[in-house]
């Protein structure tokens, strides 16, 4: 059979799967995985392999036993299914995060209802990234369907904790070689980027707790003191005046969006000295005391074009020059979390597919960006060394942890086709 005929084929399959699509999403958005505490792991991890068990795939369900938030109340589970193809080639991997954030307040519709409305599928999770899921699963059924005599081997993970840093899962599976370039060579996160886009990777985090000190004393006399919330507020100054200007000036060559993520960013994440704020009735009031000591947790997201020390030194030279400055200043500083910004090459074979599926389907040129925070992919590069990765999939990112969170049925479907025709490209008959 030719290819075009095997492209026809592929695109009808999937398009005829559209009722099918629908219902996969709902079915996976009415098991509320929420995370924290991560619920309902188990329960999203036997239903994919139920359903891509009785489809030829092999499952493997892991436990990340002993990584952060595991527990024998909340296990983190994670589904690993493989089917190999006729011969021997390559093997593509769909990985997707079973776990969605906290529903908040606002909503219209029922969260974990999967109610359909205008075209549209709503629920939290709906487009990060249940759709997303739910779309490479169908592609991969009507490839299988389609051109049952493939090669190589196509994987579908589900994986625990991407939320909170993926340790429980996508970090966990590459750590077991889940994700070794003999055992993969490509892989797609269908994460919300929109059905047009295609994303490279992402900047660069570094979290840092900073800490000022002070000496206790009455606080009718703070004279006798010495008050490490003041010390702060000179590093607020500092901030303000020289730092903030300094990152707005750095520029990424990065495609990142949004615009204003294309510089480098630093967000103060809290800030906290002396005695709780918050008095219940039954505590009584504070006690008069000058704080003595003063935290901040920043938040720095850096370029491709920064080195992680040249990050650090920033920080730590501005502290050394208050402390050089400014009367009985000191400081302690903790890096709390890194990660390093990564992004996959354009002329990646996963991004020349991709963008010739896409090309196909919508008849357009994709564009490429890079996105503003983290996601499974640091750990796919870097614990798994795996640099053939894109996060592509259906849904406006915009949308992802807000109130009536949906996505949208065409753009599943799409997607899925461009999903589905990488496949054929990628492990089809070579003519
Ligand atoms: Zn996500």
């Amino acid at each position: 059979m030719t290819t075009q005929t095997l492209t026809d084929r592929l695109t009808a399959a999937i398009e005829a799967k559209r009722d099918e699509l629908i219902a996969l999403t709902q079915d996976l958005i009415r098991i509320p995985t929420l995370n924290p505490p991560g619920e309902n792991y188990r329960e999203i991890c036997d239903y994919l392999a139920k359903r891509l068990s009785a489809k030829g795939f092999q499952i493997e369900l892991v436990r990340a036993e002993g990584s952060p938030g595991d527990s024998d109340r909340y296990p983190r589970w994670n589904v690993v299914a493989r089917r190999a193809g006729a011969r021997a080639g390559e093997c593509v991997h769909f990985n997707s995060h079973i776990d969605v954030v906290d529903v908040g307040r606002g909503w219209t519709k029922d969260p974990f209802g999967g109610e359909v409305e205008d075209g549209k599928v709503y629920g939290r999770g709906a487009c990060d990234m249940k759709g997303g899921l739910a779309a490479s699963i169908i592609a991969a059924e009507a490839f299988v369907e389609v051109c049952p005599d493939y090669a190589g081997a196509i994987e579908i993970s589900g994986t625990a904790d991407e939320e909170s840093g993926g340790f429980g899962g996508v970090a966990y599976l590459a750590q077991k070689g889940f994700f070794a370039p003999e055992r993969v060579q490509h892989v797609i996160i269908p994460e919300p980027l929109n059905k047009d886009r295609i994303c490279l990777g992402h900047r660069g985090v570094w979290w840092a707790e900073i800490e000022t000190y002070g000496e206790i004393a009455h606080g009718s006399m703070p004279f006798l003191g010495d008050c490490a919330v003041r010390h702060m507020g000179a590093v607020l100054h500092e901030m303000e005046t020289t730092l903030f200007p300094a990152l707005a000036a750095k520029r990424t060559d990065m495609p990142v969006v949004p615009e204003g993520a294309k510089q480098s960013t630093l967000n103060i994440n809290s800030i906290h000295g002396g005695q709780s704020e918050i008095m219940r009735p039954d505590t009584g009031l504070p006690s008069p005391v000058v704080p003595d000591s003063c935290r901040m947790v920043i938040d720095r997201r850096f370029l491709i074009e920064e080195d992680i020390d040249e990050v650090q030194g920033e920080i730590t030279s501005m502290l050394d020059g208050l402390k050089a400055s400014r009367e009985r200043f000191d400081y302690g500083i903790r890096e709390m979390h890194r990660v390093l910004p990564t992004m996959t090459e354009k002329e990646a074979p996963v991004v020349t597919t991709v963008t010739d599926a896409i090309r196909l389907t919508l008849g357009k040129e994709p564009s490429y960006v890079v996105s503003p925070g983290t996601y499974d992919q640091k750990h796919i590069d870097r614990i798994g060394k795996l640099k053939n990765c894109i996060a592509y999939g259906p849904g406006i990112l915009d949308l992802a942890h807000k109130p009536d969170e949906y996505v949208g049925v065409d753009d599943m479907v799409d997607s899925a086709k461009v999903m589905g025709l990488s496949l054929l490209t990628l492990l089809g008959p070579k003519d």
